[in-house]
C-alpha cells in the first residue's frame, strides 16, 4: 500500500509484457507507479542508425503513453539510447541515467529485465539497474525482480541463466487490461505463433498461473529483497 514503483525497460512495450498485469495490481492497492523507458526502439530496423526515420520514434511514444494510461502508470520517462545497441554505450552512462531516476522516484520496488535474456539492451539494463541501485547507507531500494520478456527470456536457449521463476502475481483480474494495453503497440505486436502476440501473453499466464493453481499468473525471479 502506498509504495512506489519504477518499471525499468529497455524499450517500449516491456514495460507490460511481462509486469504490466502485476502493475495493475499495484494501482489497485494504491501504489504509484512509473516505467523508465532507456532505449528508442526503433532504429535496430534500419540498415543504419542514421538511416532510421525519426518520427516513427515519437509515433511509438504516443503508443506508449495510450498503453501506460489503460494501465494506470503515472509517468513514463523516456530516454533513447540506441536500439539493440546499449553494447556500443559505456555502461556507467547508462548506471548514471539509472541513478537519476531513482533519486527523483525514490521506488520501493523494482521491476527490470532478466539478466540471461538474448537481447543485449535487456542484459545491459539489468546490470545499470544492479549497479544503479547497490545498497547504500542513505537510501536503498528494497525489492528488486526480473520480470520475463516474451521473446527474448526464452529465446535465449542456455540453462544456466534461464528465467527461473520463484515469485508468482495472481493476475486473473488484471490480465485483460495488460492484453488491451498491449494492443497500442501496433509496430511491437505480431500474430501467433510469434511470442510477441496477444494469443501467446494469455497462454504464457496461463502456463504460469498453473504453476501456481490460478487462472492467470505473471512470473518473476526474485533479485533481493531487504527487510
Ligand atoms: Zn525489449
Amino acid at each position: 500500500m502506498n509504495k512506489k514503483i519504477l518499471v525499468v525497460a529497455a524499450h517500449p512495450d516491456d514495460e507490460l509484457l511481462g509486469v504490466g498485469a502485476t502493475i495493475v495490481h499495484h494501482i489497485k492497492s494504491n501504489d504509484k507507479c512509473f516505467a523508465l523507458i532507456l532505449g528508442e526502439g526503433i532504429t535496430s530496423r534500419y540498415g543504419k542508425r542514421d538511416l532510421a526515420d525519426v518520427s516513427n520514434i515519437e509515433d511509438l511514444h504516443k503508443d506508449t503513453l495510450k498503453a501506460a494510461k489503460v494501465i494506470g502508470y503515472e509517468k513514463v520517462y523516456f530516454e533513447n539510447f540506441p536500439d539493440n545497441r546499449f553494447d556500443s554505450i559505456d555502461l556507467l552512462d547508462v548506471v548514471k541515467i539509472v541513478e537519476k531516476y531513482i533519486e527523483e522516484v525514490k521506488p520501493d520496488i523494482i521491476y527490470t529485465h532478466h539478466s540471461g535474456d538474448l537481447n543485449v539492451d535487456h542484459r545491459k539494463t539489468y546490470e545499470a539497474v544492479l549497479t544503479a541501485s547497490r545498497p547504500i547507507e542513505s537510501y536503498c531500494v528494497k525489492e528488486i525482480y526480473s520480470f520475463e520478456t516474451v521473446s527474448s527470456s526464452e529465446w535465449n536457449f542456455e540453462y544456466i541463466n534461464s528465467f527461473k521463476p520463484n515469485y508468482f502475481v495472481d493476475v486473473t483480474f488484471t490480465l485483460d487490461k495488460k492484453l488491451n494495453s498491449v494492443s497500442f503497440y501496433k509496430s511491437e505486436m505480431r500474430n501467433f505463433p510469434h511470442p510477441r502476440s496477444i494469443e501467446n501473453l494469455e497462454v504464457t499466464a496461463k502456463k504460469w498461473g498453473s504453476v501456481i493453481g490460478t487462472k492467470y499468473a505473471e512470473a518473476f525471479e526474485v533479485v533481493r529483497i531487504i527487510k
